[in-house]
């Protein structure tokens, strides 16, 4: 009997976790990762670095769902997992030129009681007032409705600006009137009342951050995939263009008109190249899949002697995007090793910035050194700086889907599509924005085809 094949298309942690599944599920199918770059691990990029190592992409995952923790598991990975630092737990919040904390035990942004309230400074007294409405306003029944407009209309527009906006802006990088509460805030999609109530009777996560990541850096995962498949399973510098049926089997159609036939096929590439590929084969799901929109990223990291500045006891801050100018540039600011102690050198301190995805879209294309000197001048706002040791900059030009109203129903009618048309979709847009949910949907994905492959 011949060989199994499926092949993947995209060595992102989608297609290199789907294609590490597929072989703990079945070791004897013959499995071929494409990827077109000639570095496999996508949005993962790690810089390691004067004897530091800082995330430039993402910065850790989260344990609920516990896929991508069971995946570093499964690697081996399990005992290099850390927490960011208890001790800087705390976030802050740009009010003006001053950094406020954020009020503890929040859950992205909104307060599971009153009393959570009471203290902060983020919010003035008509601000909690209104806030407090949201226990006596009655129930609506909402659909398509943004997470901005939700708790805007619920909790008043302080909560949504200072608190939610700033939350929910930073870790999605959508604007809070776009973004879609079922894929954002999902305890609040079937809620027609109280948020504060829906969320006071909610299991309360216990114990420490829910974020983790390996101490040497995330591209540690990337490595271990890679290492897992081998050489001969993971094709660099390989750009599939189109995938087409030819009788029984799947033609992937690669650039320089190379065919590769193979059993089942999935792809894990951002939605927009998947449309691409999939235009003359499942033109509805191309078309679907085309509705996605991606927000790009542009990160800036600056390195400073320890002592030369005196970050607060803080993981990081956050930027509401109604911060004055010029630090409206930025969505979020890490203290990097504040967050993570065992990752940066004794003599540096690092600090890492996010650019707003709108500000990340005019300036893609100006080089490092104008960038570093807009997050300068944007930071100074909230912290006295000096002129950095080093930089780096890194652009995402692609991006990330970004979670706006109606995406949790495109993600369902895309794998409805994907599975009507005898095709594996994987990825941030239809498995969720994060690594978790990514590592989610390449375990299920992985266990569908096993079990169809007989
Ligand atoms: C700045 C930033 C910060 C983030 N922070 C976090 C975080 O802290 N926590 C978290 O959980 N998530 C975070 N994310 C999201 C996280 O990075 C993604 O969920 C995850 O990396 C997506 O993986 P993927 O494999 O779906 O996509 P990608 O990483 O985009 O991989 C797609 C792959 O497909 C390849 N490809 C494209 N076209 C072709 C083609 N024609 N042929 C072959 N290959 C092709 C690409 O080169 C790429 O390697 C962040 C993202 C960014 C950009």
């Amino acid at each position: 009997m011949t060989k199994r094949r499926v092949v993947v298309v995209g060595g992102g942690l989608a297609g290199l976790s789907t294609a590490h599944a597929l072989l703990a599920a079945r070791p004897e199918l013959e499995v071929l990762v494409l990827e077109s770059n000639a570095r496999a691990g996508g949005n993962v990029r790690t810089l390691h670095r004067d004897g530091s190592t800082v995330e430039l992409g993402p910065d850790a995952f989260l344990t609920r769902p516990g896929h991508a923790e069971d995946l570093c598991r499964s690697l081996g990975l399990a005992d290099t997992l850390r927490a960011p630092d208890e001790a800087a737990s705390r976030v802050l919040v740009a009010h003006g030129d001053k950094l406020l904390p954020l009020p503890e035990g929040m859950a992205l942004g909104m307060p599971r009681s009153l009393s959570q309230l009471a203290r902060t400074r983020l919010l003035s007294p008509l601000g909690k007032a209104r806030a407090a409405l949201d226990l006596v306003l009655p129930a609506r029944k909402e659909r398509d409705v943004s997470v901005g407009a939700l708790v805007g209309r619920r909790l008043g527009r302080e909560v949504k600006e200072f608190l939610v906006e700033p939350v929910v802006g930073g870790i999605f990088g959508g604007d809070v009137d776009e973004l879609d509460v079922a894929a954002v805030m999902p305890m609040f999609a079937n809620v027609r009342g109280s948020l504060i109530r829906a969320l006071a009777a909610a299991p309360r996560p216990t114990g420490a951050s829910p974020m983790r990541a390996p101490l040497g850096g995330l591209d540690g995962v990337v490595r271990a995939l890679v290492d897992a498949l081998g050489p001969q399973r993971l094709l660099s510098n390989a750009t599939v263009r189109s995938i087409a049926r030819h009788g029984d089997a799947w033609g992937v159609h690669l650039d320089g008109g190379v065919r590769l036939d193979a059993d089942e096929v999935v792809l894990a590439t951002p939605p927009g190249v998947t449309a691409a590929m999939l235009e003359g084969y499942a033109p509805e799901l191309a078309d679907a899949l085309r509705g996605f929109r991606l927000k790009p990223a542009l990160t800036v990291v600056m390195a400073f002697g320890r002592g030369e500045i005196a970050t607060p006891l803080a993981s990081g801050a956050l930027i509401p995007r109604g911060a004055p100018p010029p630090l409206d540039a930025l969505s979020a600011v890490t203290f990097v090793d504040r967050k993570w102690p065992g990752r940066v050198a004794d003599h540096l301190s690092i600090v890492r910035t996010a650019f707003r995805p709108s500000h990340a879209a005019k300036w893609m294309r100006c080089d490092d050194e104008t960038l570093v000197a807009r997050a300068l001048e944007a930071l100074r706002v909230i912290l006295p700086l000096p002129a950095p040791r080093w930089h780096a900059v890194e652009r995402f030009e692609t991006g990330t889907p970004c979670p706006e109203v109606g995406h949790t129903r495109r993600a369902e009618e895309c794998r409805a599509r994907a599975l009507a048309a005898g095709v594996s979709i994987v990825g941030a847009a239809v498995d969720g924005p994060g690594i978790a949910g990514v590592a989610r949907g390449a375990a299920a994905t992985a266990l569908a085809i096993a079990a169809r492959l007989v």
